[in-house]
């Protein structure tokens, strides 16, 4: 491959159109999760570099707002070029940065963000910009200034699926990164600022959560916080706004079951375990909507352990930049850290271990790495109720029927995303149709990258992709004749 190594060290911040030094001195490391070295550096923002950014931002929404919607769209379009041109380079920096496997890196790191801002040209003709209702004409303003907070695991899809809608919607944005992973964050700057934005549209501060995050969601030129990432950071962004109060939008964890029903034929119920575990391992399980719960007629226990033990062999870890790999290295050793704590504690609290486990895979003594794992758990235990974000699939079994089937799909507090698989498409439709949650896979459907995507309950609120996710970002004047 010729592309470049990437640039992981960087020494300003993108504030009002210009890459100006942090305020302050602190700097955060970069770390390779597979070489476990410290591969670079970016500056540790501060409140004042916040301060900054959010000021700039909300000078340019009186310019940015009046700009026509044909002109926004198209800068998202211009901005999507500029990320095909360098998708090589972005991928390569989110393998190297959270040891994404090279071709997922490829297909979903690099080409997601964008089809996020390619497809702003189709859905903003969806939105309603305005209507009639009786005496009034009801028209969609800029919500205002956007703080945008974003997780590691996909790096710059998260913030592409903030930052696309919000400027189409007509609002400036000030953006902090994962704190793990922000290389990518800044060649979107790099894109942006090539793009020629006015000053202030966009910003850049990188930075920790409590300090950097905190103060995007307290600043007073800050209208609305859309953020990704855990329910416990979720909650603290809430509270924290809803003391001005503003609008939030939350993108948060999930526990989702992917249900196969009684009527499947072995084929049929082979092909719904496969999918099932695919589901759960892609991005090396770092994945809010992973199929995490496999929930089977408890007659074919069996039989579902014998096709995981024989699908978990395929599942080939390494080198993420080996084009075999399917499984590469977790972020952070705190996050190996943690999913090997679930797997032990969820053996001493019973659950049987089928494939995987908590040690180091022999054959990559260094990296993040964790065994794709298989348990199997009875509903209403801890490993079958709380997020572990890692490659641990937990079977449950479900005595009965359909309609027990969905107390345990419905009975953990997230409710994010889902699978179901039915010989009966009918059966498998009525089904999904009943699940809590903000989207579900029937009998395989693949992911819609332009249809609403959140969550009901602890999984959060507001939807973002698609139409909907443009008004997210607005708020409604009605105009009375
Ligand atoms: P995290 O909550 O630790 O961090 C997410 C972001 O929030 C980071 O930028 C972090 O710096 C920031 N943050 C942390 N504390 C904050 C605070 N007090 N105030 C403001 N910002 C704060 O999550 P993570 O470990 O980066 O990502 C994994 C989590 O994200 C998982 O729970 C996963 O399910 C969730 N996630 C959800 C979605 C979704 O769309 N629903 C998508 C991806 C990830």
């Amino acid at each position: 491959m010729t592309v470049p190594e990437p640039n992981h060290t960087r020494e300003t911040v993108y504030v009002d159109g210009a890459w100006v030094p942090s305020t302050g001195a602190g700097t955060l490391p970069v770390v390779n999760p597979y070489t476990e070295q410290v591969i670079g550096t970016v500056p540790e923002g501060t409140p004042e570099d916040v301060d900054r950014a959010a000021r700039a931002a909300a000078r340019a929404l009186p310019g940015w707002a009046a700009t026509p919607l044909a002109e926004r769209v198209k800068t998202c379009s211009v901005i999507a070029e500029g990320l095909k041109a360098r998708a090589q380079e972005i991928a390569l920096t989110a393998s190297r940065e959270m040891g994404a496997p090279w071709q997922l890196a490829v297909m979903v790191q690099a080409g997601l963000p964008v089809i996020d801002f390619a497809s702003m040209e189709d859905v903003a003709g969806q939105v309603e910009w305005e209507r009639r209702s009786g005496n009034s004409v009801l028209v969609r303003q800029p919500v205002g200034v956007v703080g945008a907070i974003t997780p590691w695991n996909y790096p710059l899809h998260q913030i592409a699926a903030k930052v696309a809608p919000a400027l189409v919607a007509g609002c400036p944005v000030v953006v902090k990164p994962s704190e793990l992973v922000p290389g990518v964050a800044y060649l979107l700057a790099e894109i942006i600022d090539a793009a020629g934005l006015p000053p202030g549209v966009f910003n850049l501060v990188p930075g920790t959560g409590p300090v950097v995050g905190e103060a995007i969601v307290e600043h007073p030129a800050v209208d609305m916080v859309s953020f990704t990432g855990s329910t416990r950071a979720g909650r603290r962004v809430a509270e924290l706004a809803a003391r001005a109060p503003k609008r939030t939008s939350l993108e948060l964890g999930g526990k989702s079951a992917s249900v196969l029903l009684g009527d499947l034929t072995a084929e049929e119920f082979g092909n719904a375990v496969a999918g099932s575990l695919t589901g759960c391992l892609i991005n090396s399980g770092q994945t809010c909507s992973a199929t995490t719960r496999l929930l089977v007629p408890r007659a074919r226990l069996a039989e579902t352990e014998e096709l995981l033990t024989l699908f978990t062999q395929f599942a080939t870890i390494g080198d993420p930049m080996d084009p075999a790999t399917q499984q590469g290295p977790l972020v952070s050793k705190v996050q190996q850290e943690r999913v090997r704590a679930y797997i032990r504690d969820a053996i001493d609290d019973g659950a049987r271990l089928v494939a995987g486990g908590p040690e180091q895979p022999e054959t990559t003594p260094t990296g993040f790495f964790v065994r794709p794992t298989v348990l199997v758990a009875e509903a209403g235990t801890r490993i079958e109720q709380e997020e572990v974000f890692g490659p641990v699939l937990t079977v449950v079994p479900y005595d009965g029927g359909d309609d027990e089937a969905l107390v345990i799909a419905n009975g953990t507090p997230y409710g994010l995303s889902g699978a179901v698989w039915a010989g009966d498409l009918d059966r498998a439709s009525a089904f999904a149709r009943r699940m809590r949650t903000g989207q579900v896979a029937v009998n395989g459907g693949v992911f819609n990258p332009t249809a609403p995507f959140g969550g009901f309950g602890q999984s959060g609120y507001g939807r973002e992709l698609g139409a909907l996710g443009i008004e997210e970002f607005t708020a409604l004047t009605s105009l009375q004749f």
